[in-house]
């Protein structure tokens, strides 16, 4: 069995296409706050949309210029029929540019799917029972397109299936934090991207695969940092130049708190079997980890700062999408509370214009800043 996720990247459409072949429905996705566990107990397989950078055309005519590169890229994708297979559009409102851009595609295709989902930002009574109503709604809305009805035996596999499949997430993530080097970032990043576009069954063997192939080395010499942030780009498959400049730059990436990493809900599903699963579900949406428009960024600083303890992080790495309002708004509090706890931080930009030669200047400065040990903080 193969163990290059990139190559699963390479091909991302192939599984889709197949779970459709075998009488299952597809919900094109953007963020993980979307209720995966559901879909998948009614046959519906969710996949993540991921960014193809490149000039946009057709998509300029409908967003305004200061508008994100990953959304340009959906509707790009949309538009030219790249994701014309799917059954329907899902996203979570993680920032207004993804809700509106769920408006325009009800307009331009008012006959297919699309469903804004919102995760409650508090933790009570009344946001529980939105959340609970939410969710059947949902599993109703998806009966009517052919999904299986929502089945508490279902979900509960389904949960099963994807705690499964965090825990072994998590365990290479642990064991790159311990030993950075045994595996490439970009194997790490190209595993969780995997695990939303592919079906968690298939996934979860790969994983253990990878698993099996990944060693504890010779320990190598380097800077240990976190990446931050968000990159969902697509070329990650095809070899991305910012993870050849950190090699080269000596950085050992040990953890990262990326929205396609670490962030990607990796949290369980808890409680246990003979609960209502449904009500579990609820619960993991009002869950700690911490997210943009969801939770104040200081409980974000806190975990980055809890990585940093764990993992020895020397320095942290923020990569920001060019007109990411959600990154970019809690990037003033993140950094002041990093550097009064010793940690020095890069801001990078990594779509739009930034070159590879201004992103090697960036990061080797960083790195010399980092060897000379003051907490400081770039912007690039
Ligand atoms: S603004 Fe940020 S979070 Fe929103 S769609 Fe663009 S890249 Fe994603």
């Amino acid at each position: 069995m193969q163990t290059d996720f990139r190559n699963v990247l390479k091909e991302r459409h192939k599984w889709g296409l197949q779970h459709q072949e075998n009488g299952g429905l597809v919900m094109g996705c953007y963020s993980a706050m979307v209720p995966e566990e559901l879909m998948w107990s009614c046959g519906v397989l969710p996949i993540q949309f991921l960014m193809s950078p490149g000039t946009y055309g057709e998509s300029q005519a409908y967003l305004p210029p200061y508008t994100c590169d990953c959304s340009k890229s959906i509707l790009e994708e949309y538009l030219d029929g790249t994701y014309r297979y799917l059954d329907g559009l899902m996203v979570s409102h993680v920032c207004e540019t993804i809700r509106g851009l769920a408006g325009i595609l009800s307009v331009r295709w008012p006959e297919r799917f699309v469903h804004v989902f919102t995760a409650p930002a508090c933790n009570d009574l009344g946001a529980r029972r939105y959340i609970r109503a939410e969710l059947m709604s949902l599993a109703e809305k998806l009966q009517s397109l052919g999904a299986a009805p929502m089945s508490p035996e279902r979900l509960e596999e389904a949960i099963s299936l994807y705690n499964t499949n965090r825990e072994l997430i998590n365990e290479i993530y642990h064991f790159r934090g311990q030993n950075p080097g045994a595996v490439e970032p970009e194997q790490v990043l190209s595993a969780v991207m995997s695990a939303g576009i592919m079906p968690r069954p298939q996934h979860n063997r790969m994983l253990r695969e990878l698993l099996k192939t990944i060693h504890k080395g010779p320990e190598r010499a380097g800077t240990r940092i976190i990446l931050a942030g968000l990159l969902f780009e697509i070329e990650l498959a095809e070899g991305n130049n910012l993870f050849s400049i950190l090699r080269e730059s000596n950085a050992l990436v040990v953890w990262d708190d990326l929205a396609s990493g670490m962030r990607y809900r990796l949290e369980r599903v808890e409680g246990s079997k003979g609960d209502d699963p449904l009500d579990r579900l609820v619960e993991s949406f009002m869950g700690p980890q911490p997210a943009p428009l969801r939770s104040p960024a200081e409980r974000k600083a806190g975990q980055l700062l809890k990585a940093v303890r764990e993992y020895g992080g020397e320095g942290v790495i923020f990569l920001i999408p060019k007109y990411c309002d959600p990154i970019l708004f809690e990037i003033p509090t993140l950094i002041p509370i990093l550097k009064e706890n010793d940690v020095p931080s890069l801001c990078l930009e990594v779509s739009g214009s930034l070159s590879e030669g201004q992103m090697r200047v960036r990061v080797e400065a960083f790195m010399e800043m980092l060897s000379g040990s003051s907490a400081d903080s770039i912007w690039a």
